[in-house]
């Protein structure tokens, strides 16, 4: 097994360019054999383990332009914000509560200053937690090369387990999403080993109401599959229907049977199953009586 052993064992050359211009050439120029590296909190300890040994490792995290937010009809968060500044931009919106309370989990003073947004998406991993809030809010990812610019749906980022549909010379520039419409509300439930771990399982819930109608539930899980997903049967149980305890149960239900995560490692299927199902129940009431308020 590959063990986090602190030291980096290979060689390699830093750069820091100044410009996304002189990172798209360089990860041209390179090819496999570069890295972008943001925060670092996953590429470095991957490196520790051998799991990756770029030759090159471009360095982002002064680029300026891969920091910012425009808020208006569609939502855009630059790729390179980290944890800590997401965080505070959406601490008081109710709507992208989830997205927060995703982040307010991570807890750690370090990675929330190094971990990015991007970073967390661009690394792959089902269990990261940016995924589920921005799953729910049919979000969109910006990949730029040198000679191609795109913008895909988030839900088709990841393809596989730590794998992502993104092109060695590409780098994620953007993540946005339409405004939430009124009377929407979200929250993010996970369970780790302990508290602000990486994740067993995680449950995150926008919804929109209309008095007592649910007029949409959308519902995502992360490290509940081989990459974050939603739950689309689910969805269809709530949406468009008066609110009851039983349909609260019965989409509860559904959620637990619409996953698929690995029968290996260290939380079994069936406690993932039983669990994620609690955990929309909490994460749903929390929502719906956020929705509820007058926005
Ligand atoms: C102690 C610890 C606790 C953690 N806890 C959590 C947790 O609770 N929840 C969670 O989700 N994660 C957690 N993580 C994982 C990690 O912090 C996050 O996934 C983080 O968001 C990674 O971002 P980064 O900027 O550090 O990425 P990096 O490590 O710099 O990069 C990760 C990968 O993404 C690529 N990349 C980065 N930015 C871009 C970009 N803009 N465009 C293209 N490719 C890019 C890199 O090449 C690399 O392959 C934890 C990590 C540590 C060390």
């Amino acid at each position: 097994m590959k063990m986090n052993t602190r030291i980096i064992s290979h060689e390699f050359d830093y750069h820091a360019p100044d410009t996304i211009r002189e990172v798209l050439e360089m990860l041209d120029q390179h090819g496999s054999d570069a890295k972008i590296i943001a925060g670092g909190t996953d590429l470095i300890t991957q490196m520790k383990m051998g799991k990756r040994t770029p030759s090159h490792v471009v360095d982002i995290r002064k680029l300026k332009d891969l920091r910012y937010y425009v808020e208006g009809a569609v939502i855009k968060i630059g790729a390179g914000n980290n944890f800590r500044s997401v965080m505070e931009h959406f601490a008081n919106n109710v709507p992208c509560r989830g997205l927060y309370e995703a982040i307010y989990s991570i807890g750690k003073t370090q990675v929330l200053n190094m971990g990015t947004i991007g970073g967390n998406l661009s690394n792959g991993s089902p269990k990261a937690d940016t995924a589920p809030p921005l799953l729910t809010y049919n979000a969109r990812v910006k990949l730029l090369s040198l000679k191609s610019e795109r913008l895909i749906d988030l839900k088709d980022l990841h393809v596989g387990y730590n794998k992502t549909v993104m092109e060695e010379n590409e780098i994620m520039t953007e993540i946005q999403f339409d405004a939430l419409p009124k009377n929407t509300a979200g929250a993010f439930e996970k369970k780790a080993r302990v508290g602000s771990d990486i994740s067993k399982i995680t449950c995150a819930v926008t919804v929109t109401r209309d008095n007592d109608v649910c007029r949409n539930c959308n519902i995502a899980l992360g490290a509940a599959a081989p990459v974050p997903m939603r739950a689309p049967v689910a969805e269809s149980i709530m949406k468009g229907r008066p609110f009851s305890d039983q349909l609260l149960e019965d989409t509860a239900l559904q959620v637990g049977r619409e996953i698929n995560p690995p029968a290996y490692g260290r939380t079994s299927v069936e406690y993932r199953r039983e669990m994620v199902a609690v955990m929309f129940k909490d994460g749903f009431k929390r929502a719906w009586e956020q929705a509820g308020g007058d926005k």
